[in-house]
């Protein structure tokens, strides 16, 4: 075994969307950082990739959005909701505001994360390396313990930031030896299948996010152009129904889509490319992302349902208010490891910020069907553009966006006593 290094002040686990936005703005701050992930890079990962205006929002302030659209990311200028009674769009580009979206593969959207991180002589970059372990001292987490395929290593931080995902081994091996990081977990109804379009004409599909809800129960759909002139399609269903989806992929996909109010014929001149990925069943996951020398960002801490596409902006918001917080913890610090009572205001924050959002999206995904609120509330943005608009500021995440509004409830009630 290597011998233990303390050269760092933050050891990131995970160097995909939460990992690689701490990395720069740690970095930014002048903390030593090792950044490592057992993958290697550029490698690609399950998921679709449309990062919503809330996380087009810290990628600007972080200096890497300029770069995501150069390496091909496509920006999404609107967005286009639609179902059984309704079928609303608003802008996300006005003059003196730009809340345009970004869709990027995630093999070159991590690899740039990656380089960008890499940029700073304080980020020291890993990948092939992973955790096996955890070095714990008083009760603390101080440090990580890791392999390659040279051997096995160890490094030691006052704080270690699991960034490592849905099946965190920092939040799991701290959960089963300090007891920390306690989770809550609502299953997803859905199953998410996607895949990539080429020859899919303007005339069709512009620069617009299309989300697709109920042609049948459970059934959602959203596609949005990415890099290359392609488009991603990704379709959700039963989560019951997946096995049997799984006997001809690309067919059952065909055929999903086709039966869609509106997603299928979008595609029509278009031809699948690749093969047809999924991620199997999911959970929503709520952690507590605070423990004694350690904390979860993104997926590892509050991991949502992909059916609103909120992943990447929940991973970029929790490391953006963490680092902000982060230059008052480093010098509050007594012992080797930084405290969970230090770390404290980023769990309120984070859940201030992140929760109604979660809390939103965990509702919808317990059930196949949308709940009555949410159909009146999507039949209200149907009536009425300032409704269109309010409704999708929050579901693009934009900051300060607060939902419903008196006057959006107001349209509901008139609405509902209408019918
Ligand atoms: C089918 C599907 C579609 C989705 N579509 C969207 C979408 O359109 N928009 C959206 O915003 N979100 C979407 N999501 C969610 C999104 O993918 C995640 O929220 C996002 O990837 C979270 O980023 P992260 O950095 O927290 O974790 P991850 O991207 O999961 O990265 C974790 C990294 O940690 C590394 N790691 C894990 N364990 C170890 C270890 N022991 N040692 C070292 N490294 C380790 C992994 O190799 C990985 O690189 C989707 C998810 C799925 C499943």
């Amino acid at each position: 075994m290597s011998h233990p290094s303390r050269d760092f002040d933050v050891i990131v686990v995970g160097a995909r969307v939460a990992g690689t936005a701490a990395a720069i703005m740690l970095a930014r701050s002048r903390r030593r950082v090792l950044l490592l992930d057992k993958a290697a890079f550029p490698s690609d990962t399950i998921s679709t990739h449309i990062v919503l205006s809330g996380g087009t929002q810290v990628l600007g302030r972080i200096g890497a959005l300029e770069r995501l659209e150069r390496a091909g990311g496509f920006r999404f200028a609107s967005m286009r909701t639609l179902g059984p009674g309704f079928d609303f769009k608003a802008p996300l580009y006005r003059p003196g505001e730009d809340l345009r979206g970004l869709c990027l593969g995630r093999e070159k959207m991590d690899a740039e994360m990656v380089a960008l991180a890499r940029s700073f002589d304080t980020v020291t970059f890993r990948d092939r390396l992973r955790v096996t372990d955890l070095v714990i001292e008083d009760g603390a987490v101080a440090g990580v313990r890791c392999e390659d395929s040279a051997g096995s290593s160890e490094f030691r931080a006052p704080l270690v930031v699991g960034a490592d995902g849905i099946r965190s081994t920092v939040a799991a091996i701290a959960e089963r030896r300090l007891g920390a990081f306690k989770r809550s977990d609502v299953p997803c109804a859905r199953a998410y299948y996607y895949a990539y379009y080429e020859g899919v004409g303007a005339a069709r599909l512009g620069d617009e996010l299309i989300t697709e809800f109920e042609a049948s129960p459970g059934a959602g759909n959203l596609v949005c152009r990415c890099e290359d002139g392609r488009v991603v399609a990704a379709a959700a269903f039963d989560a019951n129904e997946m096995r049997s989806f799984r006997t001809d992929l690309a067919g059952n996909l065909r055929r999903h889509l086709d039966e869609s109010i509106a997603v299928g014929a979008l595609l029509a001149d278009g031809s699948m490319v690749g093969k047809v990925r999924s991620s199997g069943l999911l959970l929503n996951t709520y952690r507590d992302p605070v423990a004694d020398g350690a904390l979860l960002l993104g997926d590892s801490g509050l991991h949502v349902d992909p059916l609103f596409g909120q992943g990447h902006s929940m991973a970029l918001i929790s490391a953006e208010i963490a680092c902000s917080l982060a230059p008052g913890w480093f010098s509050a610090r007594s012992g080797n490891s930084i405290s969970a009572r230090t770390m404290d205001p980023f769990r309120t924050k984070r859940d201030e910020v992140l929760m109604p959002h979660f809390r939103a999206s965990e509702r919808a995904s317990r059930e196949l069907t949308l709940s009555p609120t949410t159909l009146a509330a999507y039949r209200a943005a149907s009536r009425e553009q300032w409704a269109a608009d309010e409704m999708v500021r929050f579901a693009q995440m934009a900051p300060d966006a607060r939902f419903p509004s008196f006057r959006f409830a107001r349209l509901m009630a008139q609405q509902a006593r209408a019918a």
